[in-house]
């Protein structure tokens, strides 16, 4: 059977974050997007630090923009997408 290098990489891949994609050993969501105690910090925690870190990356966009493409990428994690701000985007 042929090899799809494609499949391959997902395969070796364990995890990835339900949050915000980043792989992970295990478990549901990485360090970035849990509290001390290891529970899935809120929506508005999260939201603000993804727009922050995209406003540091690419400061070119408004405001706007920014949050709106947040949005767009936590419509694509299963911890997020259910949610009603992103829902209502
Ligand atoms: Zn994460």
């Amino acid at each position: 059977m042929a090899q799809d290098p494609t499949v391959e990489t997902v395969m070796t891949t364990t995890s990835s974050c339900e949050s915000c994609g980043m792989p992970i050993e295990s478990g549901r969501y990485c360090g970035h997007c849990t509290d001390d105690s290891g529970a899935l910090q809120s929506f508005e925690d999260r939201f603000a630090r993804m727009a922050a870190w995209q406003a540091r990356r690419d400061p070119e966009p408004s405001r706007q923009d920014i949050e709106r493409k947040v949005l767009d990428y936590m419509a694509t994690m299963p911890a997020w997408r259910e949610h009603p701000t992103v829902q209502a985007r």
